[in-house]
């Protein structure tokens, strides 16, 4: 794979935005370069565009150079950022795996390229050869999402290892779940493929979602292209200091991970004894895909008793799912109270 026949050729030819702190690199005591308001607050600065302290810290956790690493605002700025970097709209096309997240095609909507999708096979993995037969030139980006939402699953690691093999494009492994599942990131792998793109976030397990940080992993020249086409101070300066201040206290986030783990255990436990319940399926993430009898039914009765799930139940693979996060364990008890209290045939609407 040659990175440079994948990008845009306007993205290849762009002379990224310089800010004041690009161009002066050295150390000064006086800064009169960026019209800033000089009194100090704590804020009156441009944060530093390459967030070097945080992706220091985050290099750390990760095992990883911060010339692997790209932070957005969300994972959801990778995203967009991976569709502006690749895809000539009109063009070019990427290749998602439904049912999975929604903002892959959102990100190729509003960029107006193409989406092409295989649906994910029967036990909700990727079926390998059909997406490589739909595969050419203009595929720039499969996005493989593991542990997927809203199914729960992680993709099988030899397909992973399969299409990151042979597809002619970028390969995105969204693992936003990954802290929830026991297996390897594929962040391990980056040196094997320059083709590889890892997502995690900051918005799951690390309980931070208002801040807006996501992450993504890569080969330094794909991270060199994320940080041409991103704009110029796109992570804030108050989300660098409270993600420090997270990451200074790790031991917070792994009790609040294991603690939904055995949440997760429990709820699912319930479910499964639960007369309304046809199916609840295996879960690496934080929110289990539930199969009903009558899944709009059982949102509206939900939403009632002011408990709101996710109803997937039109999405492709998922007739009759709620997909149902892991709360605290005072909120997971309320939400089987009210199941333990639902009775479809009395609680429908009369004709
Ligand atoms: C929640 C989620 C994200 C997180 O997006 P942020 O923009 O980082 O909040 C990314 N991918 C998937 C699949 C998700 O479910």
């Amino acid at each position: 794979m040659d990175l440079n026949d994948l990008i845009r050729p306007n993205i290849r030819k762009l002379r990224p935005y310089a800010t004041a702190r690009h161009e002066y690199g050295g150390e000064a005591r006086v800064f009169l370069d960026a019209n800033e308001n000089p009194f100090d607050t704590g804020l009156n600065r441009y944060p530093d565009p390459l967030q070097r302290a945080l992706k220091q810290r985050v290099g750390e956790l990760k095992g990883l150079p911060p010339e692997n690493i790209f932070l957005g605002n969300g994972s959801d700025e990778a995203i967009e950022l991976l569709l502006r970097i690749f895809c000539e709209p009109g063009r070019d096309h990427i290749i998602t795996l439904p049912p999975t997240y929604g903002m892959y095609r959102v990100a190729a909507d509003i960029h107006g390229a193409e989406v092409v999708e295989v649906p994910l096979n029967a036990s909700f993995q990727p079926p390998v050869e059909a997406i490589l037969q739909q595969a050419d030139a203009h595929s720039k980006l499969l996005f493989l999402c593991s542990p997927n939402n809203p199914t729960g699953n992680a993709v099988e690691a030899p397909r992973v290892e399969a299409l990151l093999r042979d597809f002619p494009g970028i390969v995105v492994v969204d693992e936003a779940y990954a802290d929830f599942s026991g297996r390897p990131s594929w962040t391990r792998r980056l040196t094997g493929f320059q083709n590889l793109v890892v997502l995690q976030t900051f918005s799951k397990a690390w309980g931070l979602a208002g801040i807006r940080l996501g992450m993504a992993f890569a080969a330094a020249p794909l991270i060199e292209l994320f940080n041409k086409v991103k704009p110029p101070y796109n992570l804030n300066q108050l989300t660098q200091e409270k993600a420090l201040e997270a990451l200074a206290r790790p031991e917070r986030m792994q009790q609040q991970r294991q603690a939904l783990l055995n949440q997760r255990t429990i709820v699912q436990h319930w479910l499964m004894g639960l007369d309304v319940v046809e199916r609840v399926y295996p879960s690496e993430a934080n929110f289990l895909l539930v199969k009903v009898a009558d899944a709009d039914a059982l949102y509206d009765y939900l939403a009632q008793q002011g408990i709101i799930v996710r109803n997937r139940s039109r999405m492709p693979g998922c007739a009759g799912c709620l997909r149902i996060t892991i709360g605290t364990p005072e909120e997971n008890e309320e939400l089987f109270q009210a199941l333990v209290r639902y009775h479809p045939e009395t609680t429908t609407s009369q004709p």
